[in-house]
């Protein structure tokens, strides 16, 4: 699933092929993913993009003129592309066809249809990215908010980088990577780590989202894509088995349910390695 860094360079690019293009036609390929009625999809064309957003995990596309917008969430195994025509029914979820750009197609692979669509008047009408909470990037995200965050508790330390109503914007891949440059176990009890940590984690968590958006405009140049994750830099996520660039021990993984966690033990977690989740409450 994309994270904020993969959506802002997403949302980047396509400002820069779409800004000032109209709409021709709207085609919804696959129903259930649009979550709304009214305004009708039909109320896009003729409308002139004026720019893109991006809110947690929700992509959006702004129409100049009275306000509307097309907000995209991407879950698991979708994708946003741009090309000379839509997305076939298989895949397609949404297409719309601009009149000087091509054809922008909302797709999801893997048979999870988890994938929305929304067409509103105001992006605070899709109910889950209203409930979102401040972003590690957001300038009111000082370290005595995150240190309030954490001191809540409840979760594992993952649980909590991934929560969206916690922490927005950050999902498996980056909560991994944050956590390996700062040296804690995603097991670990966020409400037990000490003020040093505490401010440790939050420059680490700050810095990897910076430069992971740095490197990742820097590789797709422009284009409207994002690189499968085999072909990313990436410390520890995706690469259970392989060596640690740090310690040269090797990355391991832990799965819940449908998430994978990716971690090395040597720089992580004092060198245990965790089985799964239930035994981990005891390896902490
Ligand atoms: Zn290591």
């Amino acid at each position: 699933m994309p994270e904020s860094p993969e959506l802002d360079v997403l949302a980047e690019n396509l400002a820069a092929h779409l800004a000032g293009q109209a709409v021709g036609a709207v085609r919804v390929l696959n129903p259930a993913a649009l979550k709304t009625f009214d305004p009708p999809v039909e109320a896009l064309t003729g409308r002139v993009v004026a720019g893109t957003g991006r809110r947690g995990k929700y992509l959006w596309l702004e129409f100049a003129g009275e306000p509307l917008y097309l907000v995209v969430h991407l879950s698991l195994g979708g994708r946003v592309t741009l090309g000379a025509k839509a997305a076939g029914r298989r895949i397609g979820l949404f297409a719309v066809e601009f009149d000087g750009a091509g054809v922008l197609s909302v797709t999801e692979a893997g048979t999870q249809r988890r994938a929305a669509v929304w067409v509103v008047r105001d992006v605070a009408d899709v109910a889950p990215l209203a409930a979102l909470a401040a972003e590690p990037l957001d300038e009111g995200f000082t370290v005595e908010h995150f240190a309030g965050v954490l001191a809540g508790g409840g979760h594992t330390l993952k649980g909590m980088l991934t929560d969206q109503k916690l922490i927005a914007g950050v999902g498996n891949a980056w909560s991994d990577e944050v956590l390996h440059r700062a040296k804690l176990s995603p097991f670990a009890r966020p409400e037990r780590l000490g003020a040093a940590e505490v401010q440790l984690l939050y420059d680490t968590l700050r810095a990897v989202l910076t430069e992971a958006r740095g490197s990742l405009a820097e590789q797709v140049a422009g284009r409207v894509e994002i690189p499968k994750a085999a072909e990313r830099s990436f410390a520890v996520h995706g690469r259970a088995g392989a060596a640690c660039f740090v310690c040269g021990d090797t990355v391991r993984s832990v799965w819940m349910g449908e998430r994978e966690t990716s971690y090395c033990p040597t720089c992580q977690t004092g060198g245990r390695i965790l089985a799964d989740r239930r035994r981990s409450r005891f390896l902490r």
